[in-house]
């Protein structure tokens, strides 16, 4: 499968302008830049600094990994000096990195700069070359996120997708409950509708929310099956392993939580619910639940973002 730019957006995550993958937003087109404190030296001083760095600045590694260290520019004597990123300025003041460079590189002259660099990694060497150019050199090892976000991309099915929200769509928007969210769980190996469920709260169950009701309907239609079936070699003990759940709207801890337990592949929503879901990145608590990682699964998200779906609000104060 050929994947064109067009149908990606590197910067906020979305799939054909209309399906955004919720993740952390930290773009891959623009920039984050931070102010970093940078010294000039001469290139006889780089076993100096270098081991400076190792001793006093060591924590910076981690973060900097993408960057290089030194800058090579000419002064105006066509000298080689060297530009060397020391840490972010919020991390030390001015005077005491001073100090520390005087007494490290063994010179009384420190020549300081603020310079900003970027802290995120570009989606394509282009990019990385044009980012080196105008701030600050970066290494290129290529962008694990942007092999990540491709993967995700060859398995989605926009067709699929649309096929299966329309029909969630379209019995919320004729239910009559009072909380109108439709949910369904389906299996993507063979496309197949595993359940499809309202929300049934009342005030003797007030927690049977529409996705809870799936993993009930799934688990009690795997029990009767599993009575019926003797010496059953398919027994599986997560019975919605990878599934695909389609949801009109966006889940609260408790169901993102059950969806985690269930090891659930995806999970795709239409409306978000700003206070009290669990995997916006704004919504709620900020909790991010499918990649908060406590459980060792992760599953993926994304929010419908188009026009052609019906939405139907619900009070903002209200558990989906
Ligand atoms: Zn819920």
């Amino acid at each position: 499968m050929t994947i064109k730019s067009a149908d990606i957006d590197y910067d906020k995550y979305i799939f054909y302008n209309e399906f955004q993958r919720i993740q952390p937003s930290q773009s891959m087109v623009r920039p984050d830049l931070e102010m970093y404190w940078v010294t000039s030296i001469e290139p006889s001083q780089s076993s100096l600094i270098i081991k400076l760095i190792k001793q006093k600045f060591q924590y910076t590694t981690g973060q900097t990994k993408h960057l290089k260290r030194f800058k090579k520019k000419l002064d105006v004597e066509k000298h080689v000096i060297l530009d060397v990123a020391i840490c972010p300025t919020s991390d030390i003041d001015e005077d005491k990195l001073r100090e520390i460079l005087k007494e490290g590189l063994n010179v009384q002259n420190i020549s300081l700069l603020k310079t900003e660099i970027p802290t995120n990694k570009p989606f394509d060497r282009e990019l990385n070359m044009e980012w080196s150019k105008r701030y600050w050199p970066l290494v290129w090892k290529g962008n694990p996120m942007v092999q990540e976000l491709h993967e995700s991309f060859k398995l989605f099915s926009r067709d699929t997708t649309m096929k299966y929200l329309e029909e969630i769509s379209d019995i919320s928007e004729k239910s009559t409950k009072d909380v109108p969210v439709v949910t369904m769980f389906v299996d993507p190996r063979t496309d197949t509708v595993k359940s499809i469920q309202e929300d049934e709260r009342c005030d003797e169950d007030p927690m049977k929310h529409s996705i809870m009701c799936c993993i009930d309907d799934i688990a009690k239609k795997e029990l009767k099956r599993r009575q019926l079936v003797k010496d059953d070699k398919e027994i599986n003990s997560y019975l919605c392993l990878n599934y695909d759940v389609y949801t009109t709207h966006e889940p609260c801890t408790m169901c993102a939580m059950a969806l985690l337990h269930s090891r659930i592949g995806r999970l795709i929503y239409i409306e978000e619910s700003p206070v009290t879901g669990a995997i916006g990145e704004k919504s709620g608590c900020r909790y991010m639940i499918h990649i908060s990682c406590t459980l060792n699964w992760k599953y993926e998200c994304f929010r419908y973002m188009g026009n052609a779906l019906p939405k139907r609000r619900i009070d903002p104060l209200v558990q989906i």
